[in-house]
């Protein structure tokens, strides 16, 4: 399980989170709900391991392990999932080479075989026609030319090959529209399981609507200020921050 306690962090010398306790069970998803600027990116880069997010205080365990003193290929290695930790375009690799070069560092640092491109491609395919992807998608270049749909397409089919037991996934991008939306939560979805774990991060409920999740924690200004089961995004859709936000 993941076990935030009392972690703050800053950036570029100014405190952002200041003190999240946090706790996701095995088999649990989660989501973090909460205003514009509250600290919910920082939150999934300090835990990502991103330079410039700087933690002074608190931990991040994950199954009892320090995750905060991992390298970042360490936390992979490990089980977690981070969308956003990959590359955004790499023009000229093709992106059945990427994923395969993800899967196997991944591989290797469990001490399994390789995957050749044969294999690869077998593997692939068949994650791929779970989620009903296109299969053209792995001749294209990493993300060059995608549309918003199509990274997140993208984003889900590394999910679903890493099989991480931890995913920690920032919906950062406003401009998601239900389709992309509907792909992020059908590849959730898919991996919910009693050794999976997910932390859901969304400005926006209607995610919510999609992956249904067995907790809702609102982060404002750098704190967890509230806590509910699912209907807690519904009750935030009706009356927005304003009310918790005057409360905390
Ligand atoms: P959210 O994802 O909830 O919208 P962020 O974590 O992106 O919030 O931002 C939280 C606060 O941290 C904001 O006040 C933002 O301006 C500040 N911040 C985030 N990243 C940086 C950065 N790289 N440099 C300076 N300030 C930052
Ligand atoms: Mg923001
Ligand atoms: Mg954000």
């Amino acid at each position: 399980m993941l076990r935030i306690e009392g972690l703050t962090a800053e950036v570029e010398g100014k405190e952002i989170l200041k003190g999240i306790d946090l706790e996701v069970p095995k088999g649990e998803v989660h989501a973090i709900m909460g205003p514009n600027g509250s600290g919910k990116s920082t939150l999934s880069y300090v835990l990502a391991g991103r330079e410039g997010y700087d933690v002074t205080g608190g931990s991040a365990t994950f199954n009892g392990v320090d995750i905060l003193a991992m390298e970042p290929e360490e936390r992979a290695a490990s089980g977690l999932f981070l969308a956003f930790q990959y590359p955004v375009e790499l023009p000229g690799v093709g992106n059945a080479t990427f994923l395969r070069t993800a899967l196997n560092a991944l591989r290797r640092a469990k001490g399994e075989g390789e995957l050749d491109a044969m294999q690869f491609l077998k593997v692939a395919r068949e994650r791929m026609r779970a989620l009903s992807m296109p299969e053209d998608m792995l001749k294209r270049g990493v993300n060059v030319g995608f549309s918003g749909g199509e990274k997140k397409r993208n984003e889900i089919l590394q999910m679903a090959l890493l099989q991480p037991s931890l995913a920690i996934l920032d919906e950062t991008d406003s401009g998601l529209d239900i389709d992309a939306l509907k792909i992020v939560a059908d590849g959730v979805n898919a991996m919910r399981g009693p050794d999976f774990s997910a932390l859901v991060i969304t400005h926006y409920q209607r995610l919510l609507d999609y992956i249904v999740p067995d907790r809702v924690h609102v982060l404002i200004n750098g704190r967890i200020v509230k806590s509910g089961g699912p209907d807690l995004a519904k009750e935030l859709e009706a009356q927005g921050y304003g009310a918790i936000q005057a409360a905390a």
